[in-house]
């Protein structure tokens, strides 16, 4: 028996896993039943359940940088993204990281008006 996928030869005695009418092996059935996944719906979840799991709440469990984000948010009650990204010496990549990070911790959210995106607190 051939793989469909990966076009290997299952041994015999081997399991063939029947996947929508394909034989695979069971690498393939495995990758074929669990795609890996590039956007995380479950980030956000994981993210509150970590933190609440370690009865982290508000800054708590917050890298520097990240309270520092957080704290400048609070100061100014809303600040546009641009102005925010702006105020740290931070390649853009990183801070659109941290900024993602506190939005999964629910501290912040982005809102959009006139075409600026604007960051407030919860
Ligand atoms: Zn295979």
């Amino acid at each position: 028996m051939i793989c469909d996928r990966c076009k290997e030869t299952i041994p015999e005695g081997d399991d063939v896993f029947d996947h929508y009418g394909k034989n695979l092996c069971e690498d393939c059935y495995i990758g074929a039943v669990q795609p890996p996944r590039s956007c995380d719906p479950t980030a956000v979840d994981s993210a509150r359940s970590t933190r609440a799991m370690l009865g982290q709440s508000g800054t708590q469990g917050l890298t520097p940088i990240q309270k520092r984000i957080y704290e400048l948010i609070c100061e100014k009650g809303k600040i546009s993204r641009e102005e925010l990204f702006k105020s740290f010496e931070l390649p853009q990549w990183e801070m659109e990281k941290q900024f993602a990070i506190l939005r999964h911790c629910e501290l912040v959210r982005a809102t959009k008006e006139d075409g600026i995106i604007y960051v407030t607190t919860l």
